[in-house]
């Protein structure tokens, strides 16, 4: 039974290739230092993974910023404007100036497009094709890692390779009269010189990454990975090929398999256990191992050794020893690195706890458990059955409420027309209400004054007052903006989650817990670890402190329960609609108390809604029973006169319309300018109960949008949404840009408002 990995965290466990990209790009270090530094990092991660026993080590899962643009830089799929920067002429510049942009010396090209990786907070830059594109071998980063790698460990190296079919699924047609799936032609014979080429260098495995394999797949993609996987066959012989999916089941795709003659198939038994059986089953006929994904590369918790070992020795029992490997199910980019960096989490949490590194040593636990080492196993059995009743985890009073709640609970006391009418009546707002989604810029002055307090050279007094005189002047510029509904700008709250996760019950944060999310960028996402409860007001004061200094409406400001629960990492010992109903009862509290202190308008962001849909169509619904009722049971406390706001990002919403409103908001607003309110199509289809605020400029560039612009999208959106029903904000994201980039263009949407009010009868 072979022990392998699928990939290693690259970021250094200080960071350290952070800092060096950073210092490379404002020219600190050259690039022979920075390759020093990745060299380093690359050295010490196959000799953690060697010393723990592993007996296949990846290489080329290390990347200076993203390893699908790694594959575009190998595959030569490098767009025209980037190629011909003549000033640029190393490849790493190449490869920056993809992922980063280029601007200099009078040149001025933008950024590839980025995006999420299936459903995790890593974003991958999104590879461009063009009809008939031709592909080659560019890059040599694959091939000089192997030399390395050969050098530095005796275990087996195993090259990683994005495979073609999730390779072409991942990217974009810039052009409209092709598919991309048409290119599987152009690209296999690249693959096979790349195979062919690793194993002349002495590689004996490699490992192809099809995680597109556990998606609902069209005819194309089904037809395309045919064609590929016959033709990598045929390299069987001379090299074993290791085929691997992950983060969900691939029964669905089973029959792609049977024609196919790899060595081996890696399935993710954690995201979906049920699928072992069939897979045996299926596999018994054929000569292939088996590669069980057992220990979890998305989560932190520690394994629980009595359900693996049920599934290695089902597995060996039908296969047998020399069929069967075990692994991470997939890599362990998305977990930090070592837990021994933790100095302030208890000791009755951080037992039960694994980053990567204690993650590859749990799979030589597994080997020495099943050979015959009974006392791993029992000290694995009795820290899980501790921490079952411990009463830093348990808290019976949060569970008792949990189960408590009723049907009433979940809904507003009236329906929306009734709670429409007196919010009218109430708040009297003209047609086409202005506001913000929240956050104001955060400017350098902010952080200086978050690091002084954090190295106390600025007491918890002092630091507030400075965040009291910003709301101030924040909620001036609003008043002179002449929007209706204010927000207090968020200047106290350094991330959307983070924020709570400090004031709840249930949460711990990391000292060292960095996770890639793109590039250089690092997010250390919070630990709900235990039974989550509201200690105390947790927005109130700043809240109320705002709405005094104003006659206009203060809208309160939380973060909603499906989007503390996507970015953060989640216990696994109770199902996750239990925490997360746990986290909707705690904002409901805090709702209800912004409620009693007088704020009538009060926003619940869920960002994160669309991001944590299932990879499977067929597992949406279940998603959307629990995390919409988690939002309902958030927002529903309150009376009919107080209105509730919610936010989501990203445009794609088209699908999903109808449970967005079955959330009930009395307001949504969604970030649409990107796309030109794209989101507007599903209106026909659709027609959305509640009031909503499409996007109607774009915070993602400095540009600032002229009157007639946004008037446009006013029109656009009038065409499809009854008049009364519409507010006019930006997209989220006002934190990132400058102040007198945000008064202009704020300047000119209320000034649009105006004129939209005033030529009403030409809207419709
Ligand atoms: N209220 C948040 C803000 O304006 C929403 C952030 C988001 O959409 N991700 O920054
Ligand atoms: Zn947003």
């Amino acid at each position: 039974m072979l022990k392998h990995n699928l990939g290693y965290p690259r970021i250094g466990i200080q960071r350290e290739l952070k800092k060096a990209c950073e210092a490379y790009w404002y020219n600190k270090i050259d690039s022979n230092k920075l390759f020093e530094i990745g060299k380093k990092i690359r050295k010490e991660n196959w000799k953690i993974q060697e010393k723990s026993g592993l007996d296949l080590i990846p290489c080329n899962d290390f990347s200076f910023y993203d390893h699908v643009l790694d594959m575009s830089l190998l595959l030569g799929c490098i767009p025209d404007p980037y190629l011909s920067i003549p000033i640029i002429n190393e490849k790493i510049d190449l490869y920056f100036s993809m992922a980063r942009g280029f601007q200099k010396n009078g040149w001025d090209v933008k950024a590839m497009e980025m995006t999420k990786w299936f459903n995790t907070n890593y974003h991958y830059i999104v590879p461009e094709f063009h009809k008939n594109q031709k592909f080659h071998i560019f890059s040599n980063k694959i091939f000089d890692e192997f030399e390395e790698i050969k050098k530095e460990i005796k275990s087996i190296p195993k090259p990683v390779l994005i495979g073609p079919i999730t390779y072409l699924f991942l990217g974009k047609e810039k052009e409209n009269s092709f598919h991309r799936m048409d290119l599987i032609e152009n690209l296999i014979p690249v693959y096979i010189q790349i195979i062919k080429k690793l194993k002349n260098q002495g590689s004996t495995w490699i490992q192809i990454d099809e995680p597109i394999l556990v998606l609902d797949l069209s005819q194309k993609e089904i037809e395309a990975f045919q064609y590929a996987y016959q033709e990598i066959s045929k390299l069987c012989s001379e090299v074993n090929i290791l085929l691997t999916s992950y983060f969900d089941g691939i029964l669905e795709n089973i029959s792609l398999i049977k024609d196919i003659s790899i060595q081996a198939l890696h399935i993710d038994v954690i995201e979906d256990p049920g699928q072992l059986e069939f897979i045996l089953d299926f596999l018994m006929e054929k000569k292939m191992i088996l590669s069980l994904g057992l220990i979890n590369g998305r989560n932190i918790w520690k394994n629980n050794y009595v359900h693996s070992i049920k599934k290695i020795e089902r597995s060996i029992e039908l296969l047998g020893d020399k069929r069967v490997m075990i692994a991470p199910n997939s890599s362990l980019l998305h977990i930090p690195i070592d837990i021994e960096y933790e100095y302030s989490i208890p000791n009755d949490i951080k037992e039960i706890i694994c980053f990567a590194k204690q993650k590859i040593y749990e799979l030589s636990d597994l080997e020495n458990i099943l050979k015959g080492n009974k006392d791993i196993l029992l000290k694995n059995f009795d820290l899980l059955e501790k921490a079952k009743t411990s009463s830093f985890i348990h808290d019976t009073k949060i569970k008792e409420r949990v189960r408590k709640i009723k049907e009433n609970d979940i809904k507003r006391k009236s329906s929306f027309k009734i709670r429409q009418k007196k919010q009218h009546e109430k708040f009297n707002f003209p047609f086409f209400p202005t506001t913000t989604i929240g956050s104001f810029p955060q400017t350098k002055e902010i952080r200086i004054l978050r690091s002084k307090l954090r190295k106390k050279e600025l007491s918890k007094k002092e630091y507030e007052n400075k965040i009291q005189e910003l709301i101030v002047e924040v909620i001036r510029k609003q008043e002179e903006i002449n929007l209706d509904v204010l927000v207090h700008g968020e200047f106290e709250r350094n991330d959307m989650v983070e924020f709570f996760s400090e004031k709840l019950k249930g949460f711990i944060s990391t000292d060292n817990g960095w996770v890639q999310s793109y590039g250089s960028r690092c997010v250390k996402p919070p630990v709900i670890y235990g039974d989550v409860g509201r200690i105390g007001e947790m927005t109130v004061d700043w809240i109320c402190f705002a709405q005094s200094k104003t006659k206009k409406l203060m809208k309160g400001m939380l973060t909603g329960p499906v989007t503390i629960l996507q970015w953060s990492f989640v216990r696994d010992d109770q199902p996750i609609s239990t925490t997360a109903y746990q986290i909707a009862l705690a904002i409901r509290d805090e709702v209800k108390s912004l409620e009693d202190s007088g704020i009538r308008i009060i926003q619940i962001d869920e960002p994160a809604l669309r991001e944590g849909l299932p990879l499977k169509k067929k597992d949406w619904t279940s998603y959307f029973n629990w995390s919409i009722k988690a939002f309902r049971i958030a927002s529903s406390g309150v009376k009919d006169e107080t209105q509730i706001h919610t936010h989501m990002c990203y445009s794609e919403f088209n699908d999903i319309l109808k449970p967005i409103s079955d959330l009930d908001a009395d307001v949504i607003t969604i970030e649409t300018s990107r796309s030109k309110m794209e989101l507007l199509k599903g209106f026909s289809e659709f027609s959305y109960p509640n009031e909503i605020g499409p996007g109607v400029y774009d915070i993602h560039s400095p540009r600032i949008p002229t009157v007639e612009e946004i008037l446009d999208l006013i029109k656009k959106a009038s065409n499809k949404i009854p008049i009364r029903n519409i507010w006019i904000n930006p997209d989220c994201g006002l934190k990132t840009r400058k102040w007198n980039e945000v008064i202009k263009s704020l300047k000119n949407m209320t000034e649009a408002a105006k004129i939209a009010r005033k030529k009403m009868d030409q809207l419709i």
